[in-house]
């Protein structure tokens, strides 16, 4: 696609990524057919190639306005259109490029702002969120009932055991994962402590939440926080950092992209990144420990979009599960966002239930007794409407009826 920068960017690192992303679109809209926003409002502008031609008029030098900025705000990030691109634009690189311009250049109205400071106020700060929730769970049946919905429900974690591993992986601890579904790093140390790998938690936020709700300058501060934390925690021995929510391990991988412009940065992120591993990359080669634990019972894999479209892990959590005895049924649409996407259930409401409404469809189907998935944010979001539990895949690699 030919492209003319305005002079505020021409030639700025952003700019000249900005400028070959651009270039390796040709405009043939095989995106569009996957994308899950263009599905449900029929917009060009609400699809990746509609998106791209906003983004290219605004480095252009056109003046965003709030309608432009609408248009980027409902797109969740889901990067379907990156899988389907023949071309490999990467679109999401770009998003944030573009985000980051019209954020600076349009006049948001102020509850805007205060939903999303909001948003990270609550979210970014464990002991926020578990004093929030420790007080409005007995407050449940008297609140409406779309909010009650959000609320997690407790379940008990049993103590971990104290036991030393000859072998050593780092944890993400998390955020909101650590205080709304603390069961998945539970297992996971439990799941690895049978491969005799032990697991250390680091603690801290990986910043999407700020980034994604405009606050580029936050969650660049969380990133760096994370990066010397791990940084201080990798040792010889240790065989990688491992992120049980696909949405934050996404994150992560994303930080050389985010750093390449930061001399003293770049190389710590490209570390950091460089050790992620996801739960499957340890778990995968000796599935030989969990034959038959599944004993065929149906169940139904929601792929996040940040396992399959950023992390690239299509297929392997399924392959796992697979191997473990359980039979997983066809989910059709896999490819097509829940509307979780971090924070995009807060700030998009209506787009992510009627995305939700679809997934859930599509996920019973095949008349699942459990849906497993992988990342906090759409084990949340599904499970307060499903009719049957959702559970993070680790726990499923425990003796049933653990995911109960
Ligand atoms: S599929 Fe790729 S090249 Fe084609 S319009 Fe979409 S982003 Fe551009
Ligand atoms: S990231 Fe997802 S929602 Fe956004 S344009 Fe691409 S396919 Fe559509």
């Amino acid at each position: 696609m030919e492209t003319h920068l305005a002079d505020f960017i021409r030639g700025t690192p952003e700019g000249s990524e900005a400028e070959a992303i651009l270039r390796a679109c040709v405009h043939c809209g095989f995106c569009t057919a996957t994308c899950p926003t263009y599905q449900l409002l029929g917009d060009e502008l609400d699809g990746p190639r509609g998106r791209i031609y906003l983004i290219k008029q605004v480095l252009e030098g056109g003046t965003p306005t709030a309608i432009t900025a609408q248009h980027l705000d409902r797109c969740p990030t889901c990067r379907a259109c990156e899988t389907t691109c023949p071309s490999g634009v990467r679109y999401a690189r770009l998003a944030d490029i573009g985000r980051a311009v019209v954020e600076r250049q349009v006049r948001r109205p102020w509850r805007v702002h205060l939903r999303r400071a909001g948003i990270r106020w609550l979210f970014s700060h464990p002991w926020r969120l578990r004093l929030a929730l420790t007080l409005l769970r007995p407050l449940r049946p008297l609140l409406p009932a779309r909010f009650a919905e959000k609320l997690p429900v407790h379940r008990r974690i049993p103590p971990q055991p104290a036991v030393r591993h000859l072998r050593r992986v780092l944890t993400l601890a998390g955020c909101v994962q650590s205080v709304a579904t603390p069961a998945t790093n539970a297992a996971l140390t439990r799941v690895l402590g049978r491969l005799d790998c032990g697991t250390e938690p680091v603690a801290g936020c990986c910043g999407a939440l700020a980034w994604h709700t405009g606050a580029q300058f936050e969650g660049r501060a969380r990133m760096r926080t994370l990066i010397e934390r791990v940084e201080g925690a990798l040792t010889a021995g240790t065989e990688g950092f491992v992120v049980t929510a696909s949405g934050c391990a996404a994150m992560i991988s994303g930080y050389p992209d985010i750093f390449r412009n930061e001399p003293t940065w770049a190389e710590r992120a490209q570390h950091v990144a460089a050790a992620l591993r996801d739960p499957s990359d340890i778990i995968g080669p000796a599935t030989e420990h969990w034959t038959g634990i599944g004993a065929g019972r149906r169940i139904a894999f929601h792929a996040p979009c940040t396992l399959q479209h950023a992390l690239h892990r299509a297929g392997a959590v399924e392959a796992i599960l697979t191997r473990a005895g359980y039979l997983l049924m066809p989910v059709p649409d896999a490819h097509l966002c829940c509307g979780s996407a971090g924070s995009y259930s807060l700030t998009e409401p209506e787009i992510a239930e009627a995305l939700r409404a679809r997934k859930l469809a599509a996920l019973a189907s095949g008349a699942p007794t459990l849906i497993a998935t992988a990342n906090v944010g759409c084990e949340l979001h599904l499970a307060a409407r499903a009719s049957v539990p959702v559970r993070h895949w680790l726990e499923l690699l425990e003796p049933w009826p653990a995911p109960e």
